[in-house]
Order: structure tokens, then sequence, then C-alpha cells
């Protein structure tokens, strides 16, 4: 289980996270076997809580939903970062038989989050045990990141109120990079997200009789088609969107033309700007197509997360921890954004930060991916991801890395 921790050079802290490993592992699995949907991680909060307060921490609990924060003062109690996590599962039926499988029918960890839960609370083990640092670290285990954008609801409850914060930093496991690689880049990581309902309404008719109806069908099928116009038409192909119409909903029998026809779909973009301006022409073209037809229309937008977006300062320093901690060898440096979205672009909208991934694959990359029904966290990346969290908020405030800089 330690084989992710070879280290370009030796470590003073690797007996200590060797000691720990199999505790962390154990509290992974416990957090797997018992998963919690958006807002209703209520146990895996107490878990957290009990660790935190077990480690000597002060916790505040009920944050955002069921946010739990615990915070290491530093020297200068005004400097602080964010070191984030997140607490929720996924409403997915868990295929795997191993003992730690979910007990929980239809909820499961395929998102890594358990694990994301327990490298931060090592991290928290790991920084109390050491010197004070000059500056205040905040371990923040938010709620509701699958669709809940807990991050918000966090940041709307005072997170940086209460804990004051220069900057913010979050890690999520990477099943398409080799186990404790890391994979990073300045810029947008994760697509700026947003969803849509697109009701046509005509006048229904007897299938021989069209005539005397107005079809919704025809209409809708051509917004669907001018959807995809949009996204390979109307803006820069240098600039990477997605539009997915997922779900078309008209008519209850095969002889009758229905009144009306819903479309629902999503939009991802590497910019928020992008993400408005697809909206608009979304929404124009469905307008235009409803009155050449005669026919009304609808268009919602559900706004979903802004994209996450990487700050240049701050993802140079990760960088420098990733290379002086584990050796270049172990960065991807650039890797390319992913069109998925993540609700820690919501702290990157209000503090400057870097948002790392970390690679998960412990079977090759054949290893199911994100939200799977047979995937599982890695815990031999645990150690790593406590190491890379240490680093961080050592090398954050100018503390000497436990093992010094390494020549390049
Ligand atoms: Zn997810
Ligand atoms: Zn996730």
């Amino acid at each position: 289980m330690t084989q992710v921790l070879r280290l370009e050079t030796p470590t003073t802290l690797e007996p200590l996270l060797r000691q720990h490993h199999s505790h962390w592992a154990k509290l992974r699995r416990d957090l797997h076997a018992h998963p919690e949907l958006r807002f209703e991680e209520h146990r895996t909060a107490d878990v957290v809580a009990r660790e935190l307060e077990d480690i000597g921490y002060k916790v505040v609990r009920g944050l955002g939903g069921t946010g739990v924060v615990a915070s290491l003062p530093g020297a200068t109690p005004e400097r602080g970062i964010v070191l984030r996590a997140d607490l929720d599962a996924l409403p997915i039926r868990e295929a795997n038989a191993f003992a730690h499988a979910s007990v929980q029918e239809g909820v499961m960890h395929a998102c890594g989050h358990d694990g994301h839960t327990v490298m931060l609370l090592g991290a928290a083990r790991i920084l109390k045990e050491m010197p004070q640092l000059p500056g205040t670290v905040h371990f923040v285990f938010q709620p509701g990141e699958e669709g809940g954008a807990g991050a918000r609801k966090m940041i709307d409850d005072g997170l940086f109120e209460r804990c004051p914060t220069e900057a913010v930093f979050g890690m999520h496991n990477w099943p398409g990079l080799p186990a404790g690689q890391f994979g990073l880049r300045t810029g947008p990581i994760m697509a700026a997200g947003s969803r849509f309902r697109i009701t046509v309404t005509g006048k229904g008719a007897h299938a021989a009789q069209p005539h005397l109806g107005l079809d919704p069908i025809p209409l809708a099928c051509s917004m669907v088609l001018q959807c995809q116009t949009i996204a390979a038409r109307q803006k820069d192909p240098a600039d990477p969107a997605v539009i997915s119409v997922c779900m078309f909903n008209a008519g209850d029998t095969d002889n009758v033309i229905p009144s009306r026809a819903e479309l629902r779909g999503t939009i991802r973009t590497l910019s928020s700007d992008l993400l408005q301006r697809l909206q608009s022409d979304i929404e124009q073209m469905c307008n235009g197509l409803a009155a050449a037809y005669g026919a009304q229309v609808e268009v919602t937008f559900f706004q979903y997360y802004p994209a996450t977006i990487n700050t240049p300062d701050e993802t140079a320093l990760c960088e420098a921890v990733i290379r002086e901690t584990f050796g270049g060898a172990r960065l991807h440096r650039d890797v390319p954004p992913n069109m998925t979205s993540e609700d820690f672009g919501f702290m990157l909208e209000e503090r400057p930060g870097t948002y790392v991934l970390i690679g998960n694959a412990s079977r090759g990359c054949a290893a199911p991916g994100l939200h799977h029904p047979q995937y599982d966290f890695n815990d031999d990346i645990i150690p790593a991801g406590v190491l890379y969290w240490v680093a961080l908020a050592q090398r954050y405030f100018g503390t000497p890395g436990h093992q010094g800089p390494r020549e390049e």
C-alpha cells in the first residue's frame, strides 16, 4: 500500500505517513460503505468532526448545510488559506462486491469524495504535529459538490468572513492519470456549465390530419439540429464548447400529434462569457424557429457551475510543490482542460487558487472512471495526497519544505 510513496527525495514525514496509512484507508473504506447524497452528509460530517476533534481541533459544523471547518492557527491569524475537500456521494447503484461496497441502496461514492475527505483529514493530522506555520490553514469539508453547489452555499454562509483567506486550493482524484502522479494547468481546468429546458407548444391533432394541428415535433427536431450548428458554426472553434440535448419528450401514443414537446440538455464551455453567449444564441434560434412555424416556445436556463480557473501565481506554486516533493516525473503540466464541471469554480471566483488532479489509476488506465458503478478510490494514493497538502501549506507560507528545495 505504500508504492506511491516512493519520492524523489526521502522525506522525514515518510514514517509518519506510513504509520497512519492503514488508519486512513480504514476510514476511507468506512466512508465508502456509508455514502450520503448532497446535503444529507450527516454521518459523514460526524465522522469528519470526530476525527478532527480526536486530533485536537475545534470544529465548526453546519456551514452551508452539512459543511465542516477546522482551522490550524498560524502565527499571523489574518493570513490564511483554504484547503478544500468534498463530502457527498452520487445516486448510483454500486456494482462492486468488495467488503467496503455501499450499504446504502442506490447511493455510491463514485467520484472519490471519500478519498478527498480522508486525504484532507490526514493533512490536518500531520500539520498539527508540525511547528506552527506563519499563517492559518483552514480545512474545509464542503457538502453537495455533485449538483448542489455546496461551495457556493458555504461562501454564502460566511466561509470567507469566518476564515480570512488569501488563496484556495482543491484536489480531485483522476482515474486517467497513473496513481500518485499529478496533473495541473494554468487557466480553466474544468468547464462552466448550465442546463436548459426548451418547451415547444403547438396544437394537437389526429395523426392522419396534421393540417388541423400544429405539430411541435418537427420544430423541436430542428431546434436539436440547430443547437449543433450553434456549437459548430457560431463560435471560435479554438474555444471549446459542448451543447448536448439529452432529453426529448413528446407524445403519448402513435396516432396522436401531441401539442407539446420538451427538450432538455446541457451546455459546457471554458468561460462564463461564452456560456452566456451560447445561451442567448440558443434562445434567439428557438424564438426565430418558433415564430417561423407559428408555434410558442419557452426557453429556460438553469445555471450550474462557473469554470474552474486556476490563477497563474498559485499554480506556479503548486507546480513547485509537486516538483520538489515528488519529482518532475510525477507532474503532468498543462493537462488538457476537462468539460466536466466542478463547484470549486465558485471558490476560485472569490479567491485566487489552484485545483489539481491526483492520479488514481490503480489497475491501469482501463480502471473504471469517475461516476462509474465499479469505480473505487485507490487507497494507495492517500499518503501522496496528504503529503501534497502538507507541502503546499508549508510552501505557501514560506516555511522551508521538510526536505528542502530540489536542485534543478
Ligand atoms: Zn463527480
Ligand atoms: Zn467529484
